[in-house]
C-alpha cells in the first residue's frame, strides 16, 4: 500500500514489531520467541518474502523420532533408510506415500473446500495404524499445531501435509524475526507507532473514522486494517477468537550438539515432558557465536514450574534423550512461555472464517484466514488489494 502510494500508519501495542514473530539477542545467542520455522511451500509467503535475502537454511524432510527409548531417523531424502525403518510397518510407509501422492495432486484451494473431520479421523479413515499415529504424527503434529491429540482440522493437517512437500521446514539466518523485520523494512520510520494499543475503533454513521488509542489519541483514518491476535480482534472488532494453544520453549547453549543431522527430534514416548527439540546450529550455525551451539526444546502447555527448576528437569530428561551428550555442561540461556502460541482450528473452522473487508472502511485481517504464517500474509495482502481496489470514498 506504501508503494502504491497509500498513507499508511502502523500501530502497535508492544515496544517492537514482529508479534510471534520476534528474535531476542542474548550474549551472540539468537532467540526467537518459541522455536518455530516456516515452509517454503506456503505459497504466498514464499512469493512476498524475500527468502534468499533472508539466507534461509533448510532442515533435511523428516525427522529424528525418540521412541521406546530410542533415536530412530525418518528422513524423507533416505528412501533406503526410510524402507529399513522400524518407526512404522511397511503398511503405513506404504499408506504414507500415497497420502502425500494425494495431497501433491490436488491445488491449495482445493483443500479448504471438501467436508471436514479431525486429523485423527482422516487419519485412520486412510488406513494408519495407532502405532503409525503414536509414534508418528502425534509428535510430529504436536510440534506444529502444539496439541497431540490430533482432534484439529484435517483441513489444516493436509495443508500442512501438502506445504511440506514443496521442500524441507527453513530458519532465517538471522532468527524468525528476520521475516517481520523485512517486511517493516518497506515502511518508512514515521509511519510506525510502537507502544501504541489500540483500544477502540471510531465510527461514525456505520464509517470509520480512525481509532482511538489506551492513551486517548485519536488517529484518523478511512480505512483501519485490524491484524492483531484473535482476543484482540474480538474486543476491538467483535469477530470470534478461536480458542490457542500455549507452548513453552526452553533454550540451552552447548559446546557440542548432542547430534549432527538438520534434524527436529520427536518425543514418540509418552513420557517426560518435551515434545520436540532442535538443535538450531545445525541449520544456521550463525544464531550462536563461534564454537557454540543452540538447542530449543519445546514443552507443549504451560508448566506450573518456575523458569530455573523447569529448565533443571527439563535438563535432566534430556540427559536421558542423549546418554552419550554431556548435557550437565549445557547451559539454560532463556525460557518463553507463549499462552497463545498458535491457533485451534477446530474441525469446520473454515466456515467461521469471516471476510476480509467488514464494510465501512473495516478491514480484519485476523480470523479472515487460517492462522498460520502463509495465513498471517494472504490475510494481509487481501486486506491492501481491496484497499487498492477501492480508492474512492466507502461507504456503509
Ligand atoms: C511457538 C510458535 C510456533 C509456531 N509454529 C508455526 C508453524 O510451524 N507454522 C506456521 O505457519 N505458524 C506457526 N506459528 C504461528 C505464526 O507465528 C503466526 O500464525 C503468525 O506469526 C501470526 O502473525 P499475525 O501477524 O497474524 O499475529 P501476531 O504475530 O500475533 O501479531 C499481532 C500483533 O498485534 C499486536 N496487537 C495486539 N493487540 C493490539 C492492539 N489492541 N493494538 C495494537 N497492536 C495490537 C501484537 O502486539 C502483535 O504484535 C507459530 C507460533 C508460535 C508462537
Amino acid at each position: 500500500m506504501h508503494r502504491s502510494g497509500i498513507k499508511v500508519l502502523l500501530l502497535e501495542a508492544s515496544g517492537t514489531l514482529g508479534g510471534k514473530l520476534r528474535t531476542d539477542r542474548l550474549d551472540g545467542f539468537l532467540l526467537d520467541r518459541g522455536f518455530q520455522f516456516a515452509l517454503p511451500g506456503y505459497r504466498a509467503f514464499s512469493r512476498e518474502i524475500d527468502l534468499p535475502a533472508l539466507q534461509a537454511k533448510p532442515f533435511a524432510p523428516g525427522a529424528i523420532v525418540l521412541s521406546q527409548g530410542r533415536m530412530r531417523e525418518f528422513r524423507a531424502d533416505d528412501p533406503i533408510g526410510i524402507a529399513l525403518s522400524r518407526l512404522m510397518s511397511v503398511g503405513d510407509k506404504v499408506r504414507l506415500k500415497a497420502y502425500d501422492e494425494s495431497l501433491a495432486a490436488l491445488d491449495f484451494d482445493d483443500l479448504f473446500g471438501s467436508e471436514d473431520c479431525t486429523a485423527e479421523t482422516e487419519l485412520r479413515r486412510a488406513g494408519f495404524s495407532e502405532g503409525a499415529l503414536d509414534r508418528y504424527f502425534r509428535p510430529l503434529y504436536g510440534s506444529v499445531y502444539l496439541d497431540r491429540s490430533l482432534g484439529f482440522s484435517a483441513q489444516l493437517m493436509r495443508f500442512h501435509a501438502k506445504a511440506s512437500l514443496g521442500g524441507g521446514a527453513i530458519l532465517p539466518s538471522a532468527g524468525m524475526g528476520a521475516i517481520a523485520a523485512q517486511v517493516a523494512e518497506y515502511l518508512p520510520e514515521d509511519a510506525v507507532v510502537t507502544g501504541c494499543r489500540i483500544v477502540e475503533i471510531v465510527r461514525e454513521g456505520g464509517l470509520v473514522h480512525g481509532v482511538r488509542a489506551s492513551d486517548g489519541t485519536v488517529f484518523q483514518a478511512a480505512r483501519v486494517v485490524v491484524a492483531t491476535d484473535g482476543a484482540s480482534a474480538q474486543t476491538l472488532v467483535g469477530v470470534t477468537a478461536a480458542p490457542t494453544r500455549a507452548n513453552t520453549c526452553i533454550y540451552f547453549a552447548a559446546d557440542r550438539a548432542p547430534y549432527p543431522d538438520p534434524l527436529v527430534v520427536l518425543n514418540a514416548d509418552f513420557e517426560g515432558q518435551v515434545n520436540h527439540l532442535a538443535v538450531t546450529t545445525n541449520v544456521c550455525p550463525s544464531l550462536a557465536p563461534p564454537g557454540k551451539h543452540l538447542i530449543a526444546a519445546t514443552v507443549l502447555g504451560n508448566p506450573s514450574e518456575e523458569d530455573g527448576p523447569l529448565a533443571r528437569s527439563v535438563l535432566y530428561e534430556l540427559g536421558q534423550w542423549f546418554p552419550k551428550a554431556d548435557t550437565r555442561t549445557w547451559s539454560p540461556l532463556a525460557v518463553y512461555r507463549l499462552e497463545s502460541a498458535q491457533t485451534w482450528h477446530a474441525p469446520g473452522f473454515a466456515a467461521a472464517l469471516h471476510p476480509t473487508d467488514l464494510g465501512g472502511g473495516l478491514l480484519a485481517a485476523t480470523g479472515a484466514f487460517p492462522s498460520t504464517l502463509e495465513g498471517a500474509v494472504r490475510a494481509g495482502m487481501t486486506a491492501a488489494q481491496a484497499i487498492l481496489r477501492t480508492r474512492e470514498p466507502v461507504t456503509a
